[in-house]
Protein backbone atom coordinates (compact mmCIF):
# COMPACT_ATOMS: atom_id res chain seq x y z
CA UNK A 1 0.00 0.00 0.00
CA UNK A 2 0.88 3.45 -0.65
CA UNK A 3 3.11 5.15 1.96
CA UNK A 4 1.31 8.40 1.56
CA UNK A 5 1.07 11.17 3.88
CA UNK A 6 -1.74 10.27 6.82
CA UNK A 7 -2.29 13.56 7.29
CA UNK A 8 -2.78 16.62 5.08
CA UNK A 9 -4.08 19.76 6.80
CA UNK A 10 -8.29 19.81 6.50
CA UNK A 11 -8.68 16.00 5.51
CA UNK A 12 -10.32 13.45 7.04
CA UNK A 13 -8.13 10.56 8.26
CA UNK A 14 -9.86 7.05 7.56
CA UNK A 15 -8.83 4.97 10.76
CA UNK A 16 -9.57 1.79 9.18
CA UNK A 17 -7.73 2.56 5.76
CA UNK A 18 -4.90 2.26 7.62
CA UNK A 19 -2.42 -0.18 7.59
CA UNK A 20 -0.38 -0.66 10.89
CA UNK A 21 2.80 1.42 9.86
CA UNK A 22 0.50 4.29 8.58
CA UNK A 23 -1.41 3.52 12.22
CA UNK A 24 2.17 3.97 14.12
CA UNK A 25 2.78 7.08 12.41
CA UNK A 26 -0.67 7.99 12.98
CA UNK A 27 -0.21 8.05 16.92
CA UNK A 28 3.08 9.33 16.22
CA UNK A 29 2.05 12.19 14.69
CA UNK A 30 -0.78 12.60 17.81
CA UNK A 31 2.51 12.37 20.13
CA UNK A 32 0.55 9.19 21.29
CA UNK A 33 2.71 6.23 21.89
CA UNK A 34 3.14 3.41 19.63
CA UNK A 35 1.21 1.08 21.52
CA UNK A 36 -1.63 3.20 21.02
CA UNK A 37 -1.74 1.61 17.04
CA UNK A 38 -2.39 -1.79 17.98
CA UNK A 39 -4.73 -0.51 20.87
CA UNK A 40 -7.32 1.49 17.70
CA UNK A 41 -6.59 -1.47 14.97
CA UNK A 42 -8.23 -3.54 17.65
CA UNK A 43 -10.68 -1.71 18.27
CA UNK A 44 -11.65 -1.42 14.07
CA UNK A 45 -10.79 -5.20 13.57
CA UNK A 46 -11.97 -7.00 16.68
CA UNK A 47 -14.25 -4.86 18.30
CA UNK A 48 -15.61 -3.74 14.94
CA UNK A 49 -15.87 -0.39 16.91
CA UNK A 50 -17.97 2.63 14.23
CA UNK A 51 -17.25 5.53 15.62
CA UNK A 52 -14.23 6.92 17.50
CA UNK A 53 -16.03 7.70 20.96
CA UNK A 54 -16.73 3.69 21.11
CA UNK A 55 -13.05 3.31 21.68
CA UNK A 56 -13.95 3.86 25.50
CA UNK A 57 -10.11 2.72 26.71
CA UNK A 58 -8.75 6.17 24.75
CA UNK A 59 -8.77 8.99 26.72
CA UNK A 60 -11.55 11.22 26.29
CA UNK A 61 -10.01 13.98 25.81
CA UNK A 62 -7.93 12.61 22.85
CA UNK A 63 -10.74 11.08 21.28
CA UNK A 64 -12.75 14.48 21.11
CA UNK A 65 -9.69 16.52 20.29
CA UNK A 66 -9.16 13.82 16.85
CA UNK A 67 -13.06 13.57 16.48
CA UNK A 68 -13.28 16.66 13.57
CA UNK A 69 -10.26 14.98 11.87
CA UNK A 70 -10.72 11.40 11.59
CA UNK A 71 -13.57 9.13 10.88
CA UNK A 72 -13.46 5.22 11.40
CA UNK A 73 -14.57 4.43 7.70
CA UNK A 74 -17.73 1.78 8.42
CA UNK A 75 -20.35 2.16 4.97
CA UNK A 76 -23.53 4.20 6.51
CA UNK A 77 -25.70 2.21 4.58
CA UNK A 78 -26.59 -1.75 4.14
CA UNK A 79 -29.45 -3.21 2.50
CA UNK A 80 -29.48 -6.72 3.22
CA UNK A 81 -31.28 -9.23 0.48
CA UNK A 82 -31.68 -12.49 1.76
CA UNK A 83 -32.61 -15.61 -1.01
CA UNK A 84 -34.80 -18.67 -0.53
CA UNK A 85 -31.62 -20.59 -0.06
CA UNK A 86 -30.30 -18.70 2.96
CA UNK A 87 -27.69 -16.66 0.46
CA UNK A 88 -27.93 -13.14 2.18
CA UNK A 89 -26.55 -10.36 -0.61
CA UNK A 90 -24.89 -7.13 1.33
CA UNK A 91 -25.35 -3.79 -0.90
CA UNK A 92 -23.05 -1.45 0.64
CA UNK A 93 -23.27 2.59 -0.19
CA UNK A 94 -19.77 3.97 -0.25
CA UNK A 95 -19.32 7.79 0.43
CA UNK A 96 -19.10 8.71 -3.26
CA UNK A 97 -22.88 7.05 -3.53
CA UNK A 98 -21.79 4.40 -5.60
CA UNK A 99 -22.90 0.79 -4.26
CA UNK A 100 -20.55 -2.56 -3.85
CA UNK A 101 -21.72 -5.82 -2.82
CA UNK A 102 -21.01 -8.65 -0.70
CA UNK A 103 -22.41 -12.54 -0.43
CA UNK A 104 -22.47 -14.51 2.56
CA UNK A 105 -23.37 -18.27 1.18
CA UNK A 106 -24.00 -21.08 3.43
CA UNK A 107 -23.21 -24.27 2.56
CA UNK A 108 -23.62 -27.54 4.90
CA UNK A 109 -21.06 -26.74 7.64
CA UNK A 110 -19.62 -23.65 5.95
CA UNK A 111 -20.21 -20.14 5.54
CA UNK A 112 -18.10 -18.26 2.51
CA UNK A 113 -18.07 -14.86 2.35
CA UNK A 114 -17.89 -13.58 -1.27
CA UNK A 115 -16.23 -9.99 -1.32
CA UNK A 116 -15.92 -6.71 -4.03
CA UNK A 117 -12.12 -5.34 -5.03
CA UNK A 118 -13.59 -2.79 -7.30
CA UNK A 119 -16.71 -1.12 -8.43
CA UNK A 120 -18.01 -2.80 -11.96
CA UNK A 121 -14.96 -4.05 -13.25
CA UNK A 122 -11.95 -3.56 -16.32
CA UNK A 123 -12.42 -6.98 -17.94
CA UNK A 124 -15.88 -7.60 -19.91
CA UNK A 125 -16.45 -11.14 -19.46
CA UNK A 126 -19.14 -11.84 -21.28
CA UNK A 127 -20.96 -13.73 -19.21
CA UNK A 128 -20.92 -11.59 -16.25
CA UNK A 129 -22.92 -8.74 -14.98
CA UNK A 130 -20.22 -6.93 -13.50
CA UNK A 131 -18.01 -6.56 -16.75
CA UNK A 132 -21.12 -4.68 -18.36
CA UNK A 133 -20.78 -1.99 -15.63
CA UNK A 134 -17.24 -1.18 -16.74
CA UNK A 135 -14.79 0.07 -14.16
CA UNK A 136 -16.09 2.70 -11.92
CA UNK A 137 -12.97 2.74 -9.45
CA UNK A 138 -10.84 0.51 -7.20
CA UNK A 139 -11.99 0.07 -4.04
CA UNK A 140 -9.65 1.14 -1.27
CA UNK A 141 -8.45 -1.07 2.13
CA UNK A 142 -11.44 0.45 4.49
CA UNK A 143 -14.09 -0.82 1.80
CA UNK A 144 -13.12 -4.21 1.17
CA UNK A 145 -12.91 -4.54 4.95
CA UNK A 146 -15.86 -2.89 5.80
CA UNK A 147 -17.75 -5.66 3.88
CA UNK A 148 -16.11 -8.27 6.20
CA UNK A 149 -17.01 -6.12 9.67
CA UNK A 150 -20.42 -5.72 8.18
CA UNK A 151 -20.92 -9.02 7.12
CA UNK A 152 -20.17 -10.23 10.40
CA UNK A 153 -22.38 -7.88 12.42
CA UNK A 154 -25.06 -9.61 10.69
CA UNK A 155 -24.20 -13.23 11.94
CA UNK A 156 -25.96 -15.03 14.69
CA UNK A 157 -24.16 -15.81 17.70
CA UNK A 158 -23.49 -19.61 16.38
CA UNK A 159 -22.28 -18.98 12.51
CA UNK A 160 -18.93 -17.31 11.91
CA UNK A 161 -17.27 -17.26 8.18
CA UNK A 162 -15.41 -19.94 7.19
CA UNK A 163 -13.45 -18.82 3.88
CA UNK A 164 -13.34 -15.56 2.49
CA UNK A 165 -13.09 -15.39 -1.35
CA UNK A 166 -12.21 -12.31 -3.30
CA UNK A 167 -14.39 -13.10 -6.12
CA UNK A 168 -17.11 -10.47 -5.94
CA UNK A 169 -16.95 -7.52 -8.39
CA UNK A 170 -13.85 -6.91 -9.66
CA UNK A 171 -10.47 -8.34 -10.66
CA UNK A 172 -8.46 -8.54 -7.45
CA UNK A 173 -5.14 -8.90 -9.02
CA UNK A 174 -6.14 -5.24 -10.51
CA UNK A 175 -6.38 -4.08 -7.04
CA UNK A 176 -3.67 -5.79 -5.81
CA UNK A 177 -2.33 -3.58 -3.17
CA UNK A 178 -5.44 -2.76 -1.70
CA UNK A 179 -5.72 -6.49 -1.83
CA UNK A 180 -2.57 -7.25 -0.22
CA UNK A 181 -3.33 -4.66 2.68
CA UNK A 182 -6.91 -6.80 3.29
CA UNK A 183 -5.31 -10.11 3.43
CA UNK A 184 -2.28 -8.75 5.97
CA UNK A 185 -5.10 -7.39 8.60
CA UNK A 186 -7.48 -10.72 8.27
CA UNK A 187 -4.44 -12.96 9.19
CA UNK A 188 -2.93 -10.65 11.13
CA UNK A 189 -3.28 -12.41 15.22
CA UNK A 190 -2.24 -9.60 17.41
CA UNK A 191 -4.85 -7.05 16.09
CA UNK A 192 -6.92 -8.36 13.03
CA UNK A 193 -8.70 -11.10 12.75
CA UNK A 194 -6.54 -13.73 12.63
CA UNK A 195 -7.57 -16.22 9.95
CA UNK A 196 -5.99 -18.38 8.78
CA UNK A 197 -4.18 -17.49 5.54
CA UNK A 198 -6.17 -21.29 3.77
CA UNK A 199 -9.62 -20.03 4.35
CA UNK A 200 -8.88 -17.02 1.86
CA UNK A 201 -8.85 -17.74 -2.18
CA UNK A 202 -8.07 -14.89 -4.37
CA UNK A 203 -9.84 -15.62 -7.79
CA UNK A 204 -8.13 -13.93 -11.02
CA UNK A 205 -9.40 -13.58 -14.55
CA UNK A 206 -5.96 -14.30 -15.91
CA UNK A 207 -3.55 -11.39 -14.86
CA UNK A 208 -0.52 -13.92 -15.18
CA UNK A 209 2.40 -11.61 -14.41
CA UNK A 210 0.77 -11.34 -10.60
CA UNK A 211 0.38 -14.71 -9.56
CA UNK A 212 3.59 -15.04 -8.14
CA UNK A 213 2.22 -11.63 -5.62
CA UNK A 214 -0.96 -14.50 -5.06
CA UNK A 215 1.90 -16.84 -3.84
CA UNK A 216 3.68 -14.33 -1.65
CA UNK A 217 0.41 -13.85 0.11
CA UNK A 218 0.17 -17.38 1.04
CA UNK A 219 -3.40 -17.80 0.06
CA UNK A 220 -5.27 -19.96 -2.09
CA UNK A 221 -5.82 -19.34 -6.05
CA UNK A 222 -9.06 -19.42 -8.27
CA UNK A 223 -8.36 -18.87 -12.20
CA UNK A 224 -11.47 -18.29 -13.71
CA UNK A 225 -10.50 -20.38 -17.53
CA UNK A 226 -14.15 -20.70 -18.91
CA UNK A 227 -12.37 -21.92 -22.29
CA UNK A 228 -10.40 -24.65 -23.76
CA UNK A 229 -9.24 -22.59 -27.04
CA UNK A 230 -7.71 -19.35 -27.47
CA UNK A 231 -10.45 -18.59 -29.67
CA UNK A 232 -13.02 -19.41 -27.37
CA UNK A 233 -11.31 -17.78 -24.20
CA UNK A 234 -11.02 -14.59 -26.81
CA UNK A 235 -14.93 -14.93 -27.65
CA UNK A 236 -15.58 -15.43 -23.60
CA UNK A 237 -13.03 -13.11 -22.06
CA UNK A 238 -11.79 -10.65 -24.59
CA UNK A 239 -9.70 -8.58 -22.10
CA UNK A 240 -8.63 -10.87 -19.92
CA UNK A 241 -7.22 -12.66 -23.07
CA UNK A 242 -6.07 -9.46 -24.18
CA UNK A 243 -3.88 -9.37 -20.94
CA UNK A 244 -2.50 -12.88 -20.96
CA UNK A 245 -2.94 -15.64 -23.17
CA UNK A 246 -4.86 -19.09 -22.60
CA UNK A 247 -1.18 -20.95 -23.04
CA UNK A 248 0.39 -17.88 -21.48
CA UNK A 249 -1.99 -18.24 -18.38
CA UNK A 250 -1.70 -22.04 -18.36
CA UNK A 251 2.40 -21.94 -18.12
CA UNK A 252 2.15 -19.13 -15.35
CA UNK A 253 -0.25 -21.53 -13.26
CA UNK A 254 2.25 -24.56 -13.97
CA UNK A 255 5.21 -22.58 -12.42
CA UNK A 256 2.69 -21.65 -9.39
CA UNK A 257 4.61 -22.19 -6.12
CA UNK A 258 2.14 -24.76 -4.57
CA UNK A 259 2.79 -25.52 -0.76
CA UNK A 260 2.24 -29.48 0.08
CA UNK A 261 -1.21 -30.35 0.04
CA UNK A 262 -2.23 -26.75 -1.75
CA UNK A 263 -3.97 -26.76 -5.39
CA UNK A 264 -4.94 -24.93 -7.40
CA UNK A 265 -8.72 -24.11 -8.49
CA UNK A 266 -9.64 -23.73 -12.07
CA UNK A 267 -13.52 -21.64 -12.46
CA UNK A 268 -15.28 -23.16 -15.69
CA UNK A 269 -18.09 -21.75 -16.36
CA UNK A 270 -20.73 -23.88 -17.84
CA UNK A 271 -22.72 -21.60 -21.20
CA UNK A 272 -25.27 -24.32 -22.64
CA UNK A 273 -23.82 -24.99 -26.31
CA UNK A 274 -20.88 -23.09 -25.88
CA UNK A 275 -18.12 -24.70 -23.89
CA UNK A 276 -20.31 -27.67 -22.64
CA UNK A 277 -19.53 -30.04 -24.95
CA UNK A 278 -17.92 -33.30 -24.68
CA UNK A 279 -14.74 -31.93 -26.84
CA UNK A 280 -14.38 -28.94 -24.38
CA UNK A 281 -14.29 -31.49 -21.31
CA UNK A 282 -11.74 -33.06 -23.56
CA UNK A 283 -9.67 -30.00 -24.33
CA UNK A 284 -9.82 -29.50 -20.62
CA UNK A 285 -8.23 -32.52 -19.52
CA UNK A 286 -5.38 -32.02 -21.80
CA UNK A 287 -4.69 -28.68 -20.58
CA UNK A 288 -4.96 -29.46 -17.00
CA UNK A 289 -2.60 -32.73 -17.86
CA UNK A 290 -0.58 -32.93 -14.57
CA UNK A 291 -1.21 -29.89 -12.52
CA UNK A 292 -2.32 -30.15 -9.22
CA UNK A 293 -5.49 -28.93 -9.22
CA UNK A 294 -9.17 -29.48 -9.13
CA UNK A 295 -11.95 -27.74 -11.35
CA UNK A 296 -15.23 -26.31 -9.83
CA UNK A 297 -18.10 -25.96 -12.72
CA UNK A 298 -20.73 -23.67 -12.31
CA UNK A 299 -23.99 -23.66 -14.55
CA UNK A 300 -24.24 -20.44 -16.00
CA UNK A 301 -26.44 -18.03 -13.86
CA UNK A 302 -28.65 -16.08 -16.10
CA UNK A 303 -29.15 -12.17 -15.49
CA UNK A 304 -31.58 -10.42 -17.43
CA UNK A 305 -29.96 -9.52 -20.66
CA UNK A 306 -27.47 -12.00 -20.78
CA UNK A 307 -26.89 -13.93 -24.37
CA UNK A 308 -26.35 -17.06 -22.65
CA UNK A 309 -28.68 -19.74 -21.52
CA UNK A 310 -27.52 -22.39 -18.32
CA UNK A 311 -27.11 -25.94 -19.33
CA UNK A 312 -29.51 -28.58 -18.75
CA UNK A 313 -28.63 -30.52 -15.42
CA UNK A 314 -27.71 -33.76 -17.48
CA UNK A 315 -25.29 -31.71 -19.66
CA UNK A 316 -23.36 -30.20 -16.66
CA UNK A 317 -23.35 -33.89 -14.74
CA UNK A 318 -22.17 -35.15 -18.33
CA UNK A 319 -19.44 -32.85 -18.78
CA UNK A 320 -18.19 -33.53 -14.99
CA UNK A 321 -17.92 -37.23 -15.51
CA UNK A 322 -15.76 -36.88 -18.70
CA UNK A 323 -13.48 -35.23 -16.30
CA UNK A 324 -13.48 -37.31 -13.45
CA UNK A 325 -13.36 -40.22 -15.35
CA UNK A 326 -10.02 -38.89 -16.99
CA UNK A 327 -8.87 -38.55 -12.88
CA UNK A 328 -9.44 -34.91 -12.80
CA UNK A 329 -11.75 -33.67 -9.44
CA UNK A 330 -14.41 -31.56 -10.69
CA UNK A 331 -17.24 -30.11 -8.82
CA UNK A 332 -20.22 -29.06 -9.83
CA UNK A 333 -21.13 -25.66 -7.57
CA UNK A 334 -24.61 -25.32 -6.57
CA UNK A 335 -25.85 -21.86 -7.47
CA UNK A 336 -26.69 -20.25 -4.34
CA UNK A 337 -28.48 -17.25 -4.22
CA UNK A 338 -29.83 -16.52 -7.83
CA UNK A 339 -33.29 -15.41 -6.69
CA UNK A 340 -31.60 -11.98 -5.28
CA UNK A 341 -29.24 -11.95 -7.91
CA UNK A 342 -26.38 -13.16 -5.69
CA UNK A 343 -24.96 -15.80 -7.40
CA UNK A 344 -21.68 -16.07 -9.62
CA UNK A 345 -21.67 -13.46 -12.48
CA UNK A 346 -24.87 -12.08 -10.89
CA UNK A 347 -23.57 -9.08 -8.97
CA UNK A 348 -23.48 -5.50 -10.27
CA UNK A 349 -26.24 -2.76 -11.83
CA UNK A 350 -28.87 -4.19 -14.42
CA UNK A 351 -28.18 -2.49 -17.82
CA UNK A 352 -31.04 0.32 -17.60
CA UNK A 353 -32.33 -0.49 -20.78
CA UNK A 354 -32.98 -4.15 -19.74
CA UNK A 355 -35.71 -5.72 -18.07
CA UNK A 356 -35.04 -5.53 -14.34
CA UNK A 357 -36.39 -7.97 -11.71
CA UNK A 358 -38.10 -6.46 -8.96
CA UNK A 359 -35.93 -6.85 -5.73
CA UNK A 360 -36.94 -6.89 -2.20
CA UNK A 361 -34.46 -5.41 0.85
CA UNK A 362 -35.62 -7.53 3.61
CA UNK A 363 -33.67 -5.05 5.83
CA UNK A 364 -32.03 -1.39 5.38
CA UNK A 365 -29.11 -0.48 8.35
CA UNK A 366 -28.13 2.71 8.34
S1 LIG B 1 -16.01 -12.46 -14.29
FE1 LIG B 1 -14.73 -11.31 -12.83
S2 LIG B 1 -13.12 -10.46 -14.14
FE2 LIG B 1 -14.77 -11.05 -15.54
S3 LIG B 1 -16.02 -9.19 -15.77
FE3 LIG B 1 -16.88 -10.39 -14.08
S4 LIG B 1 -15.95 -9.51 -12.24
FE4 LIG B 1 -14.69 -8.88 -13.99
Amino acid sequence: MADSPIIASGTVTTLLGLTEPQMVRFVRAQDWPDYRAQQILRWLYQRRARALTDMTDLPMHDRMALSPSTKVGRSAQTTILSSQDGTRKLLLMLDDGLTIEAVLIPDEDRLTLCVSTQVGCMLDCGFCLTGRMGLKRNLKLHEIIDQILTAQDLLSSDEHITNLVFMGMGEPLANVESLKAAVTALTNKPWGLGWSRRRLTVSTAGLASRLPEVAALGVNLAISLNATTEEQRRALMPAASEIASLKSLLAACRRYPLAPRQRLTFEYVLLADVNDHAADARRLIQLLRAMRCKVNLIPFNEFPGSPFRRPSEQAVLRFQSILRDAGLDAFVRKSRGRDVLGACGQLGELPSNRPSLTLTPIETRC
